[in-house]
């Protein structure tokens, strides 16, 4: 432990500064600053987290030394405030508060007012001019001793509802009713000094104990109360949720109180350096004359606007602190000035004025929404306040995500109670009404209506339905499942994995959380926590801030180092990525032209393909698919012009698309001229009992070579034809499911055939483009340096290599992963966020065995991890050249890819 236990600060001078947050705790450290920059705070001192770990890892006692330095630093406190700690003709009062590393808001304890005992209340009375002002000081430190002292710390649990301090607001309750008050300033001295009276029997009468009437006593009662309250509940389920972890410790400050309840000429408030809700330019903040702290929260008052920029319409027709202390706004104005400039970054300050002197208690960065902070960014940068590198850190992922969807108005969640909750799996929030089929979705949306399509899970056949529908909430499913991967890449709204939600299709009934909704009941979604709530809420649009969003992207693009591409199958997909700052494709996933609007002939076709017999049906249904896939594959080259485009060649295994309604079936047996006898017996030895490991991928070209043909013709025709028309397509050709370097050997020397019979067809010299991989089997990886001597460029399937990995089904997790969560058996989906530990070992040994066959190999990620940012900084730091994700999730990726150059 460093030698040093306690850092004294006041006006001009202080042992610490900012920098020290790990042993001064966040609010230690910034009230060093503060007193070193020479701005009014009450002085006080800071007793280190050292002392904390120390306290701890002695069975609660503190290090040798500590309480002689207190009481020296104490003494330089008093002897600058004029006054003597517990001394009965002038008594100085202090607060005891906590402070953590990193700011757990309200999860630790504070006492104020420490001080107040029979012996200093007379001349607290003479030197405060109101018998008021210190009985209710009284009255507030008791509750909160009692509570944070004497019950919390003690360790003592009382049944809900029967903690000392409700047990005394009761008691304040009752006086209040008794004496036809309806605020707590509406109590008289008298009032006060009984209801002191009556607290400390209670108090004596319920924890058995005198509360203290000695000022040292509750001093030390404090420092140990809040050293205490680092392990409190709270705190404890706090740092597990945030990941903060137990040895930090908290530090305690002790700082000599000021008043802002000392009558008219003071006050007390909150500030903000620029506005946090839009990000202006602009001092924001509201205030109370002749107030407490506490009270400014509490909402017990309305509080006042510190100047005309701050005025709203609860607040317009108060005196605003400008109008009514126009020397101390000036002064504080000033001093928020100088704060902000000295710690490039917006902050939230609290004031509070005694008798009409200005103190600062507290600064910090403040918390901000996503509009706000992306203008801060981009303004603080242009006054070169900070640099493009703290620009990019300035503005979360989550908060970018806000700008891109729609979302729940926070107010308005802020009322609901949750009624199931599933996996987070397409950001944003959507209200609709509830269906439960793909052609409900459809129809209803053509009267106008909003639906929410409700499933025990999706198949493809829901394609039409769930692209309908304003969101998707399924019962089953993981975050990779289909219905996922689809909503996102509409950007839609979509939980899935809800295992609380019942779905009676036949009914048209869903049981959850106790209820039951029926068909045209309003439900509402929030896809990026995963809660669902009952009835309409209103939604609000953080949308139009597009052309700041754009130049603060734009920043973003400048400072990183991985390319950023997208997972795009259709020509206007790849457009709208393109517009989001995509930068090519890393997926077009040919199966995709068989799903959704337009599909029904292909589908067909292939559907025809499928249950072909003899390589001759099957040339012949590969024919008439030819046109189609060539086609699709052409609008999307040529919406990516002059960028690359992965095109990968046919991945599921072919039985996902026998379909299973009767009229269908009917049809398909009707147009191959057999009975539904013979082809219920073909679609039957499709059947596989293990699909996902099945007959698949590359698989299929090795055992019907036509089938890759086919595609590799449609892809170099399309670009043949586009070079004709003067552009620039640059097909990447992927294998998909590939474990070994033979089956690229095989499916290559078809495609070097392919590509020879089409430059002479077009009577071309060249195509550019390259033959390269997915790495999404484990073995995979570890043959990488035989892969790469045929495959140009590898991209690495994570989503499969996820399930073969870890051996979870992608499509079933969401039967087990919340046990896993919740018993902290896995910290995280593995699905959402790349296993760094283990399957990142997988791809870092696939990168490193790639390269070190081919130097020049290109190596993206082209799983849904691709646009989920700490596995793109993951991708970054394992050198990959790009990541690729949904369209939507570009704008993300460029700022993650930014924020991992930085952090990197
Ligand atoms: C993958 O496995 O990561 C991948 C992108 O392919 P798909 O999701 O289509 O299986
Ligand atoms: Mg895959």
């Amino acid at each position: 432990m460093a030698k040093k236990q306690v850092y004294f600060f006041a006006k001009g001078k202080a042992e610490g500064n900012a920098e020290m947050k790990n042993l001064l705790g966040g609010k230690g450290a910034n009230l060093a600053e503060m007193a070193k920059l020479g701005v009014p705070v009450p002085p006080g001192f800071t007793i280190t987290t050292e002392v904390c770990t120390h306290y701890y890892e002695h069975k609660r006692s503190y290090p040798a030394g500590l309480k002689e330095k207190v009481r020296e630093d104490l003494k330089d406190v008093e002897k600058l405030m004029g006054k003597k700690f517990g001394d009965p003709e002038n008594a100085l009062l202090v607060s005891v508060r906590s402070g953590a590393r990193r700011s757990m808001p309200g999860m630790m304890e504070t006492v104020l007012n420490i001080g107040v005992t029979e012996k200093t209340i007379p001349c607290l009375i003479k030197l405060s001019g109101g018998s008021r002002f210190v009985y209710d000081a009284y009255r507030r430190l008791i509750m909160m001793y009692s509570d944070v002292v004497m019950e919390k710390a003690a360790g003592i649990e009382p049944e809900e509802d029967q903690g000392i301090r409700k047990q005394l607001e009761k008691i304040m309750d009752r006086m209040k009713k008794a004496k036809g008050c309806k605020d707590d300033t509406d109590l008289t001295a008298n009032d006060l000094k009984t209801l002191c009276s009556q607290f400390k029997a209670r108090i004596k009468e319920v924890l058995k104990k005198d509360f203290p009437d000695d000022h040292n006593e509750q001093l030390w009662g404090s420092i140990g109360a809040v050293f205490a309250s680092w392990n409190g509940k709270r705190a404890v389920s706090y740092r597990r949720i945030e990941g903060i972890p137990d040895e930090w410790g908290t530090a305690v400050s002790v700082q000599a109180m000021v008043f802002g309840n000392m009558g008219n000429d003071s006050a007390t408030g909150v500030a903000f350096t620029r506005n946090p809700g839009n990000g202006e330019n602009a001092f924001y903040g509201e205030y109370l004359v002749n107030a407490q702290g506490e009270d400014v929260v509490a909402g017990i008052r309305t509080p006042a606007p510190i100047n005309e920029y701050s005025k709203s319409e609860h607040n317009k027709d108060l005196t605003s602190l400008e109008v009514g202390m126009p020397k101390l706004y000036k002064e504080l104005f000033a001093i928020q000035e100088r704060l902000e400039r000295h710690y490039h970054d917006m902050l939230d300050i609290e004031f509070t004025i005694e008798k009409g002197q200005m103190f600062i208690l507290q600064c910090r960065v403040g918390k901000r929404n996503g509009p706000a902070a992306v203008r801060m960014a981009m303004d603080m940068l242009k006054e070169r306040l900070i640099k493009k590198e703290d620009a990019v850190m300035r503005v979360t992922p989550a908060q970018l995500d806000e700008l891109l969807h729609p979302i729940i108005d926070p107010a308005a969640e802020k009322t609901q109670k949750v009624l199931a909750k599933g996996l987070p799996a397409g950001p944003g929030g959507a209200t609709g009404q509830i269906v439960f089929t793909s052609p409900e979705a459809v129809q209803w949306k053509g009267q106008g209506k909003k639906v929410i399509l409700v499933r025990e899970e999706t198949n493809p056949e829901d394609v039409e339905g769930m692209r309908a529908a304003q969101a998707i909430l399924t019962a089953r499913g993981g975050m990779t499942s289909h219905a996922a991967l689809v909503a996102r890449g509409w950007g839609k709204c979509c939980i899935v994995g809800c295992g609380a939600l019942h779905v009676d299709a036949d009914k048209k009934e869903v049981h959850i959380g106790g209820q039951t909704l029926k068909e045209g009941d309003w439900i509402t979604l929030n896809g990026t926590k995963g809660n669902v709530y009952a009835g309409q809420l209103p939604m609000v649009d953080a949308t139009q801030e597009n052309i700041l969003l754009n130049s603060f992207l734009k920043v973003c693009d400048s400072v990183r180092k991985l390319g950023i591409r997208t997972n795009a199958d259709t020509p206007d997909d790849a457009k709208k990525a393109r517009q989001f700052g995509a930068e090519g494709i890393g997926l077009f996933r040919t199966e995709h032209m068989f799903y959704g609007k337009g599909a029904d002939e292909p589908l067909f076709i292939l559907r025809k393909m499928i249950v072909s017999k003899t390589d001759e049906e099957r040339k012949k249904a590969l024919d008439e698919l030819f046109p189609y896939v060539k086609k699709d594959i052409k609008g999307t080259l040529e919406a990516m012009d002059g960028l690359p485009v992965v095109v990968r060649l046919l991945d599921p295994p072919l039985h996902e698309f026998v379909p299973r309604d009767p009229a269908r079936l009917e049809q398909l047996a009707k147009d191959l001229n057999i009975t539904m006898d013979e082809l219920s017996k073909r679609a039957d030895n499709l059947h596989e009992s293990n699909p996902m490991m099945g007959h698949r991928g590359v698989r299929l070209g090795v055992t019907y070579p036509d089938i890759s043909r086919m595609q590799i013709r449609a892809i170099f025709e399309a670009a043949a034809e586009l070079i004709k028309d003067g552009k620039k397509p640059y097909p990447e050709i992927m294998i998909p499911v590939v474990c070994d370097v033979k089956e690229l050997t095989n499916q290559l020397a078809l495609g070097r055939e392919v590509y020879q019979e089409v430059l002479a067809k077009y009577n071309l010299k060249k195509i550019r483009h390259m033959f390269g991989t997915m790495i999404e089997i484990p073995r995979a990886s570890l043959v990488a340096d035989k892969i790469a001597e045929v495959a140009e460029f590898f991209s690495f399937g994570t989503n499969d290599m996820t399930q073969m990995g870890f051996g979870f089904s992608r499509d079933d997790i969401g039967a087990f992963l919340p046990d896993y969560l919740q018993k902290g058996i896995l910290p995280r989906d593995p699905f959402q966020s790349i296993d760094q530990e283990g399957i990142g070992e997988l791809l870092k040994i696939g990168i490193q065995r790639g390269r070190k066959t081919r130097k020049d190999l290109e190596v993206g990620i082209c799983g849904e991890h691709g646009g989920e940012p700490d596995s793109i900084e993951f991708c970054h730091r394992v050198g990959m050249d790009y990541v690729s994700c949904s369209p939507f999730r570009v704008p993300i990726a460029r700022l993650a890819a930014a924020q991992a150059a930085v952090n990197n």
